[in-house]
């Protein structure tokens, strides 16, 4: 088993098996991963724009616009998302984020942007030119979205912005920035606008940039009297929340995917560790309790994997319904994988705290995953309300 966790997709007729366009993409995409990006770890913007340029010459980009707008496909396929980012996300955690933050700017204007629009800024974004932002959250937003209060006013033939958006990833580095601000504040959610910003637009400011855990360029982007034409406004006035939703429903799958692709990584440092290891004069893979562990992280993993393809190929086929799918995927295998990280770490013993080992950084990469596009409680929520209705 190789870093990425090659050979865990099983046969086309499968369940859960991939067509043979994504396979070879995985096939092709994981030797250059393994080649360009298996480096020591690098932090700082200036990795994050050279990590940035390199899966932009790769063409990763391009498989989150349609052809025709610089794209591969004729629709943004969540199967080729989640591939690349399974596959990116053992090795380069940074270069995941990078992608999964482009597809998630590339999404709405490929959902709700007018062909204009579409012309202007797609292409730039899929040959990854431009990098992109999506700016939902705010200080006093964040599970809540509908309660977004970042004002947009018309004036004239303009739009006027004034708000702060937080925990943005991206901050400072994108060159567009989608942006959820609010028409009509009297009508909550419904009256929230998508608005497609430039970065250099006057008023746009940069207010603080942040250190997480693991490399990620994040920060709290402020529009102070920022004044756009009417003509960047995405989709109807009053669909923000709606756009801004159906593109998270769309992309949680893709979460789920670098989960996998983490765990996969985890549970390859493990197998290989516990044939290695010696004590009590025999290899770690020789005790029961050690093979218990690898049989649960292994039974774990598949049943990630499964979740995460069924529920990208019910967007590809374009299911109604697809939202409960797409949060059980993410749910689960972004907790499955946070457990099987902790037992490859446990299976090394103290060196798997090493800072710079695999498992170490494994474990600082993982813990995002259950927080950002929807903590896990907010997917416990959607599932229920599928099931059981209410809000
Ligand atoms: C690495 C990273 C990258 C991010 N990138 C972006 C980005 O690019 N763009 C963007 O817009 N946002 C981004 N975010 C923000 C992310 O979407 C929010 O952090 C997330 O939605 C949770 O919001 P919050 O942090 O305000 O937590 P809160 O909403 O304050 O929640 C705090 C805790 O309360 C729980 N909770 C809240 N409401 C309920 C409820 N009704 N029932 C039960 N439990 C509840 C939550 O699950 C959580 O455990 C990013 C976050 C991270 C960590």
């Amino acid at each position: 088993m190789t870093g990425t966790g090659d050979g865990d997709f099983g046969g086309r007729g499968v369940p859960g098996g991939l067509p043979a366009p994504q396979l070879r993409l995985r096939q092709a995409l994981a030797a250059w991963v393994e080649a360009e990006l298996d480096t020591p770890e690098a932090t700082g913007d200036a990795a994050a724009v050279a990590v940035f340029r390199k899966l932009a010459r790769r063409g990763v980009f391009r498989y989150a616009a349609p052809r025709g707008f610089g794209g591969v496909r004729r629709r943004v396929q969540a199967r080729d998302l989640c591939v690349i980012r399974q596959t990116l996300a053992g090795v380069s955690p940074l270069a995941d984020t990078l992608f999964a933050v482009q597809a998630l700017a590339a999404y709405p204007l490929a959902l709700a942007g007018t062909p204009a629009q579409q012309r202007r800024y797609l292409p730039r974004l899929a040959a990854g030119h431009d990098m992109g932002a999506f700016a939902l959250t705010e200080p006093d937003a964040g599970s809540d979205p509908a309660a977004a209060r970042l004002r947009a006013r018309k004036r004239g033939g303009t739009y006027v912005l004034d708000g702060r958006k937080s925990l943005i990833s991206n901050a400072g580095l994108a060159h567009l920035y989608v942006v959820f601000g609010s028409t009509h504040p009297a009508r909550g959610g419904n009256g929230l606008g998508a608005f497609l910003v430039e970065a250099a637009t006057p008023g746009v400011v940069v207010a603080e940039r942040l250190e997480l855990i693991s490399p990620h360029p994040i920060g709290t982007v402020a529009f102070e009297g920022c004044r756009i034409p009417e003509e960047q406004l995405l989709g109807a006035p009053g669909e923000g929340l709606g756009v801004a939703l159906a593109t998270l429903e769309a992309l949680r799958c893709s979460v789920g995917a670098a989960a996998v692709g983490m765990a996969g990584r985890a549970l390859a440092e493990a197998v290989r560790y516990a044939r290695s290891r010696s004590q009590f004069g025999r290899t770690l893979s020789r005790f029961q309790a050690i093979r218990f562990k690898i049989a649960d992280m292994a039974t774990e993993l598949e049943a990630a994997r499964l979740l995460v393809y069924q529920a990208a190929q019910a967007h590809d086929r374009g299911d109604t319904g697809m939202a409960r799918q797409s949060s059980m995927a993410k749910l689960f295998a972004t907790e499955a994988a946070q457990r099987i990280v902790d037992q490859a770490l446990q299976i090394h013993g103290g060196l798997g705290l090493v800072a710079g080992s695999v498992t170490e950084r494994l474990y600082r990469d993982v813990r995002a995953l259950r927080i950002y596009e929807g903590t896990s409680e907010i997917q416990k929520l959607i599932i229920a309300r599928d099931l059981l209705g209410g809000s």
